[in-house]
């Protein structure tokens, strides 16, 4: 019953306020993950963008202001991951806020020794728990410049993370997927990764995914999109983990 209701909510909500077509051919032609889409699955991502911007609110601060094009650019990269997962994945959170540029999070951390510290490092993207998405609208816009790298995606690999829990580079597995797989070939992957950093190599991932587990699952994330075949070249094992939980095959 739930799911009915659910369906023809979700009917009701795309028939009235449909993204019109220019803006949505416009955020295709910024978003390389989701032009590289079939068409049904296109489709399928449009209807979750409009339902993102629906029951998300985005809210710009700092003088920013987006217009609609502009959110349903954001809505349309947000919604790659959860292309195969659906909205629900989505669930527990509400806001959006971006920033123009860069931003420095007013944030007290106490370390070990009780002191405490003010962070002062410029940001890009952050996600919390049960709180807000935080973007730089600057990096929004510059997805696919670097190669692997999009900020929203990023950030939503987060929110998936969270969904059971602590962000630690374990999300909610499938069914059928093996917790005992997934975490051998992620911590056995980070950890050599960081020994092969610490010697000078050429780390095939950007090197902020060696922070911690939680960084290391939300960058692969962004690669598997915006480069899959970098990643499935590089760390195949890491590709396939991510081709079972996305349930989509980017390359
Ligand atoms: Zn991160």
């Amino acid at each position: 019953m739930f799911q009915r209701i659910r369906h023809w909510r979700v009917r009701r909500i795309v028939a009235r306020h449909p993204i019109p077509d220019p803006l949505w051919q416009a955020a295709l032609a910024q978003c390389a993950p989701a032009r590289r889409l079939g068409a049904s699955d296109q489709a399928a991502l449009r209807v979750l963008a409009t339902l993102f911007l629906r029951e998300k609110s985005i809210e710009p601060v700092q003088g920013l202001v987006l217009d609609d094009a502009d959110r349903v650019l954001l809505a349309t990269h947000a919604c790659v991951p959860i292309l195969k997962l659906g909205m629900d994945w989505f669930d527990g959170w509400h806001s959006v806020i971006v920033y123009p540029d860069a931003f420095v999070p007013r944030r007290t951390q106490i370390d070990e020794a009780g002191v405490v510290h003010q962070s002062r490092t410029p940001m890009a993207g952050e996600a919390w728990g049960r709180g807000p998405v935080i973007l730089s609208w600057a990096e929004v816009l510059r997805a696919g410049q670097r190669p692997g790298h999009n900020v929203v995606i990023h950030e939503m690999a987060h929110k998936l993370d969270l969904q059971n829990g602590v962000a630690n580079g374990f999300p909610p597995l499938h069914r059928r997927m093996d917790p005992r797989t997934w975490t051998e070939v992620f911590s056995g992957t980070w950890e050599h990764l960081r020994s092969e950093h610490r010697q000078g190599l050429p780390l095939p991932i950007d090197p902020y995914g060696l922070e911690n587990p939680a960084e290391f699952f939300a960058v692969v994330s962004e690669q598997f999109f915006e480069a899959p075949g970098a990643l499935r070249e590089h760390l195949p094992q890491v590709y396939r983990q991510l081709e079972r939980f996305y349930r989509q095959h980017p390359y």
